[in-house]
């Protein structure tokens, strides 16, 4: 099909430290895109705006936005407060009414989602949640939140998932540090996020070697929670993505875990036989965000 005859997408990608904005139709097609720091959101939407605006004088107009943004956030189209972040401990972000600084600006649908659950779409519709019917993305950087696929659709509920904040079984005699989450102390993000590793280890996790100790505690973190969410959910696949959770010498590790702490009482062969396929990283790699936010355009697009 030639591009002339697809719809143009505009995609968010908000983070809590930097926005990546594009547009394009699709992995193959991302015709322009952008990096903002995140500031505070009058700076950091209004650059956004303006870089899809000048866009769309070289590409034609769009056919709507998506965005995937950190949160919590207001996701419901529903709710008075739709579209806007929910208190949180970035300064300047509570209660900003983030869509409606881009809705006022372009006259197209804006759908409007976590970044997890943004990239959890842009990997059902292109990475490694094809074909899949329920699925999780995770992410583990510098803080840890997952997106769900359930049955079809994305997974919302009351507000939507956090995955990052359940709690985990915490020996404060073989780890006793305290935790890095500003809401719960250690919770899986308070232990096991890049900001938690650095915290605890003094240094960063890209620094640490593979064979340090810190990796066996994190792999073990991590295998809790998956184990956790494989009873929850039962989802066909785990998605793993973010800057640690892409570290090549964690993922056999937190697989060879999970399936020893499902013990098998998991009777699939996804668990018992395939667990390299059952937890796996990105198909898209660092543009499952990115592309999610087009597969969100996308979805708004042919409502
Ligand atoms: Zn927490």
């Amino acid at each position: 099909m030639q591009n002339k005859t697809q719809p143009l997408y505009g995609g968010i990608e908000g983070g809590g430290t930097k926005f990546v904005c594009a547009v394009g139709t699709g992995p193959n097609d991302i015709r322009a895109s952008a990096n903002f720091p995140t500031t505070t959101p009058q700076e950091t939407m209004a650059q956004a705006v303006e870089f899809f605006k000048q866009q769309e004088v070289v590409h034609g107009k769009l056919s709507s936005i998506g965005f995937g943004c950190f949160g919590p956030l207001d996701p419901n189209p529903d709710s008075k407060t739709y579209g806007y972040i929910l208190p949180t401990p970035k300064p300047g972000w509570t209660n900003a009414n983030v869509v409606g600084m881009v809705q006022s600006s372009f006259d197209i649908p804006i759908a409007f989602d976590t970044d997890v659950n943004a990239a959890a779409l842009g990997e059902w519709q292109w990475g490694q949640g094809q074909g899949l019917n329920t699925f999780i993305y995770l992410t583990i950087g510098t803080g840890v939140g997952g997106g769900a696929y359930v049955e079809g659709k994305l997974l919302h509920g009351l507000l939507h998932p956090e995955m990052g904040h359940i709690p985990l079984p915490h020996d404060t005699t073989k780890d006793p540090f305290v935790g890095a989450c500003p809401f719960h102390g250690d919770c899986f993000e308070g232990l096991a996020s890049g900001v938690a590793i650095e915290k605890r280890w003094g240094q960063r996790g890209g620094t640490l070697p593979p064979e340090h100790a810190a990796w066996e505690l994190e792999a073990e973190y991590i295998a809790r929670a998956l184990a956790s969410y494989s009873y929850v959910i039962s989802p066909e696949r785990i998605i793993i993505g973010g800057g640690v959770g892409q570290l090549p010498h964690l993922l056999p590790k937190i697989q060879q875990r999970t399936q020893q702490l499902i013990n098998g009482y998991i009777k699939s062969p996804a668990i018992l036989e395939n667990i390299e396929t059952y937890i796996t990283n990105p198909g898209l790699g660092n543009r499952s965000g990115v592309l999610g936010a087009f597969a969100l355009a996308g979805q708004i697009n042919s409502k």
